[in-house]
Parts: C-alpha cells; structure tokens; sequence
C-alpha cells in the first residue's frame, strides 16, 4: 500500500471532520479536529480518532510525527 505522507499544520480548530471514519469523532457535529495538509497541497480537517485510524491503517505517514509504539513506550516492534 502506498502510504500518503502527510503534513501536520499545527493548526487545532473546532470543525467538522474531513475524513468522517468509523471512530469519528466529529462527523456530524464541530469537535476539535487539526488540519494536515496532504502532497498536493491540499488541507484536510481530521479529528483525533480519524487521524489515529488513518496512521493505524497505514493510509497515512505523518511526518516528523512518532509512531503510536513510541508514544505508548512498546518499543519491541
Ligand atoms: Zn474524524
């Protein structure tokens, strides 16, 4: 699969959630979402659980982001 690399803005907003996957967590209604901005340009609202799904799934990279293993300190893979 190819991954898309993504860009994190920095930018957390309360919006809609662009991506609006099975954890949603601001698909119907405004909640905190950040913007990453995709190899094209383009900008695209995610909310926490999206993002977190997004990078589990491996659809996307988050650049210069670390991994969920280092956050969560399971390092054995
Ligand atoms: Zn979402």
């Amino acid at each position: 699969m190819n991954r898309i690399k993504v860009r994190p803005s920095g930018i957390v907003a309360g919006g809609l959630c662009g991506v609006k996957g099975p954890s949603c967590t601001a698909a119907t209604k405004p909640s905190g979402i950040t913007y990453v901005f995709l190899p094209d340009g383009a900008q695209v609202a995610v909310c926490g659980a999206c993002l977190d799904e997004r990078v589990a799934s491996g659809a996307w990279r988050v650049e210069g982001a670390r991994s969920k293993a280092a956050r969560t300190g399971n390092m054995s893979s």
